[in-house]
């Protein structure tokens, strides 16, 4: 087609074709928008003028919307007219989509096939490295294929590749309520070979993540497939490799995810295995305690002991600091330290955090009703819980529910809960301050110690951690550290608690430094709060 300056058509040859021509030589002299469809026109309108000044032969590649594609070369014949020579090539592109489709897929289920798969990887391993996150692949192989191959056929052994690749592509991307699998987590599931499957899931927070998919692929393969009239069992053996655990290399992950696919293979079929052995005896661990410790939640196996707080001048009750004890059953692991560190990685913590405040709340009015007034009821907070953006609405919430007395309750946190973002945790703090709540610093000494914020945050009580306070009597050191945090602290107004008295040595050295309140198993070991209410009632602890 010629084209004029002025964008009229001077000539026109060539096949009419519905996606650009109204009819054939009826065109000449016509406006180029009265010939072609709208977005070639401007196309070639945009590169008419800069092609006449320049002289330059222009070539590009046009598309329309998806499925439609042209190819327009744009010809200078002089100054005044072009040539441009428009084709469509949406077939050709189609064609060429097809084949790479077919490169990288496998025919059977659509699935990617190990050469778009191990470019994933690749992409996966470079990602990981560069943001220092792990990723997992997970191996699997039906254990008993080739059996559902010999007796029903081909046609159903294809049948039922096809029926598992799309019970695990749906599978694989319900990630709800799997708590080690992070927002932005993504997965590439291939199909490699005749009854092999390779899962990668990008982006997992634990070593534990990869357990939790592999155990829901095996309950979902677990169901009877219905291939034509039969209905069909199959189950299958995972092997799973962490990058960069157990490997940085496309080969290396490959091959380690197979190992262990043939150890679940050995150990019995229809189970997971972790490439490294230890790897995998402590992510079954982690993941039974978990479990566990969600049943436990539930179940009310959960209860909390109180210990009592001492004034050291009048030896009169300050209050209670509640302490989470588990009732398990089998009486395993029953030791907070144990377990909160284990709940605050899963989250757990949080539903945790807020059956302890609300329990302490209701303890309060309990006692408050057996004629206890005023009680000061210390509950510990986990940085995790404290640093969530609703922890005060929660905890106001709790606060409202139970009907607790202003002023009685106070949270108790350690150094690190503070530490990120000051300012906003400071915000914080004047919040739960204006609802009446008492701040007190767990673990003193322990953490940063730092001054800042011990100037800046509304806080009432800091607490000597009890490894200051075990060698009292005896480390001259231990002597100074605890005396200077208790001068500093009466500097900033704070009162001060030692923990972990159990001898009356160190009672004696703590008050002869002003230090407010005792808590150990000198006064009162952490009780039960029934044993402790007749406990309470007594009017000297000393
Ligand atoms: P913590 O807050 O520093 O609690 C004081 C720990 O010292 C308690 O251990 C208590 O039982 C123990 N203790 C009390 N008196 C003595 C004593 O005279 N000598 C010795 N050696 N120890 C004494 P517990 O109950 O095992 O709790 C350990 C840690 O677990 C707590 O340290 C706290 O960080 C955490 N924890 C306990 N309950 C909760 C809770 O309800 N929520 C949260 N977030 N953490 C909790
Ligand atoms: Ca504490
Ligand atoms: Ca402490």
């Amino acid at each position: 087609m010629q084209i004029s300056k002025e964008c009229r058509i001077l000539a026109c040859k060539g096949p009419l074709n519905d996606d650009m021509f109204t009819t054939g030589e009826k065109l000449i002299g016509k406006k180029l928008e009265e010939a072609l469809i709208f977005e070639i026109c401007e196309a070639v309108s945009a590169c008419l003028q800069p092609a006449l000044q320049t002289l330059d032969m222009h070539f590009f590649e046009y598309f329309v919307n998806t499925n439609r594609f042209y190819e327009i070369k744009i010809v200078v014949i002089d100054h005044e007219k072009i040539l441009a020579i428009i084709s469509n090539i949406s077939e050709f592109k189609q064609a060429a989509k097809t084949v790479r489709h077919l490169a990288y897929h496998d025919t059977l289920t659509g699935l990617p096939n190990r050469a778009l798969f191990n470019d994933r990887l690749q992409q996966a391993i470079a990602r990981a490295e560069r943001d220092k996150k792990m990723f997992a692949i997970l191996f699997l192989d039906l254990d008993n294929f080739k059996q559902v191959n010999d007796t029903l056929g081909h046609t159903a052994g294809d049948g039922l590749l096809k029926s598992v690749a799309e019970r695990l592509r749906l599978g694989v991307r319900l990630t709800d309520n799997l708590s080690h699998i992070t927002e932005d987590y993504s997965f590439t599931l291939a199909r490699i070979g005749g009854d092999e499957f390779i899962l990668l899931l990008n982006n997992i927070e634990s070593v534990e993540a990869p357990a939790q998919v592999a155990g829901r692929i095996l309950k979902l393969l677990a169901e009877p497939f219905e291939i034509g009239p039969d209905e069909v069992f199959v189950t299958t053996s995972i092997g799973i490799a962490v990058c960069p655990l157990d490997g940085k290399h496309v080969d290396t992950l490959l091959i380690n995810a197979d190992v262990a696919m043939y150890q679940a293979k050995n150990y019995g079929k229809n189970r997971y295995q972790y490439y490294s052995k230890s790897m995998n005896e402590y992510a079954h661990e982690r993941f039974t305690v978990e479990t566990k410790l969600r049943k436990a939640l539930s179940q009310g196996e959960f209860m909390l002991f109180y210990q009592p707080q001492v004034s050291i001048q009048t030896g009169k009750l300050i209050g209670v600091e509640a302490l989470i004890r588990w009732l398990q059953p089998d009486l395993a692991l029953t030791r907070p330290a144990d377990f909160i560190p284990l709940a605050e990685k899963t989250g757990l913590i949080i539903p945790m955090g807020e059956w302890i405040l609300r329990t302490a709340c209701e303890q309060s009015k309990l006692w408050r009703k057996a004629g206890i007034e005023g009680l000061l009821i210390t509950v510990n907070v986990s940085s995790i819980q404290f640093q969530q953006d609703n922890f005060t609405e929660t905890l106001y919430k709790i606060m409202e529910e139970t009907g607790i007395e202003p002023g009685t309750l106070q949270i108790e946190l350690t150094e690190t809960a503070l530490m990120n973002d000051s300012e906003k945790n400071i915000k914080k703090l004047l919040g739960l301050q204006t609802m009446g709540i008492q701040i007190s610093i767990d673990d003193f000494g322990t953490g940063y110690s730092s001054l800042k914020y011990l100037k800046h945050f509304p806080l009432s009580t800091l607490k000597i951690d009890h490894s200051f306070v075990q060698q009292l009597e005896s480390s001259s050191n231990d002597q100074a550290i605890v005396s200077a945090i208790i001068t500093l602290a009466h500097n900033f107004n704070l009162k001060v608690i030692a923990e972990g008295v159990e001898k009356t040595g160190q009672l004696d050295f703590l008050r002869e430094c002003g230090c407010e309140g005792v808590q150990g198993y000198l006064i009162c070991p952490p009780s039960d709060p029934d044993v402790l209410t007749k406990f309470m009632k007594k009017s000297n602890f000393f």
